[in-house]
């Protein structure tokens, strides 16, 4: 390409573009920024989480907030620099409630996820063709895997999914960070083995022939 720019990474960029003025569910009301989520579009491996918070609405960017911070360490526990991969969410507002005067976070509404689903997160995927989704959370999980996805059960095991060769759940950075002692050190843990999962089935998916996705 004349700008050096791939297919897929314009695709992307016109997408992000179109979401930026969404206002197809509630979340758009009290949004600062659309996050449409970033990263490198050509990556067999994408990461889906739930939402975004306050620094990342306030930023536009997935993923900057402690948590973030989080993710990153992980990621780079298992040799993996988050410009290599692509990360988005599940909806692409921050979802929030009130409560004594503040805006908190809140899970997505079911109507929400849904919508954000099929106007832009399939879309996406539709574009990029990973091979490997690891859901952060059980929003994400639910979205891409399956409806009633059990986290404490089903995380770390390999599914089959319309939007990628394998899709794998682990736990959400935020839901660690609330774990204190030593279940924090497991939940971390936990994070790091499903991604260094992740990344295995990557190099074993490359090997399988091509398939045709959603
Ligand atoms: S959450 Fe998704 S569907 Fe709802 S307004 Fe934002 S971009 Fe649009």
């Amino acid at each position: 390409m004349a700008d050096g720019s791939s297919d897929k990474e314009r695709e992307i960029a016109a997408l992000a573009e179109k979401a930026s003025v969404c206002v197809a569910c509630d979340l758009c009301e009290s949004r600062t920024n659309v996050v449409f989520g970033e990263g490198n579009p050509n990556s067999p491996l994408v990461l889906v989480g739930e939402g975004p918070g306050e620094t990342e609405d306030r930023t536009g960017r997935p993923f900057v907030g402690r948590a973030g911070q989080l993710l990153d360490e992980c990621l780079r526990e298992c040799g993996i620099l988050r410009r290599h991969i692509f990360i988005t969410n599940v909806v692409r507002c921050r979802p929030t409630l009130e409560e004594g005067g503040r805006l908190k976070n809140r899970p997505p509404r079911t109507d929400e996820a849904s919508t954000c689903l099929s106007l832009w997160l399939e879309p996406t995927l539709s574009v990029i063709q990973p091979l490997v989704i690891l859901c952060l959370g059980s929003p994400a999980a639910n979205a891409i895997i399956k409806k009633g996805f059990r986290m404490m059960q089903e995380r770390g095991q390999f599914f089959d999914s319309k939007y990628a060769h394998y899709a794998i759940a682990g736990l959400h950075p935020a839901y660690i960070l609330r774990q204190q002692g030593e279940a924090y050190d497991a939940a971390r843990a936990s994070l790091i083995a499903d991604i260094e999962a992740a990344r295995k089935k990557v190099i074993e998916a490359k090997k399988e022939p091509p398939r045709t996705l959603f």
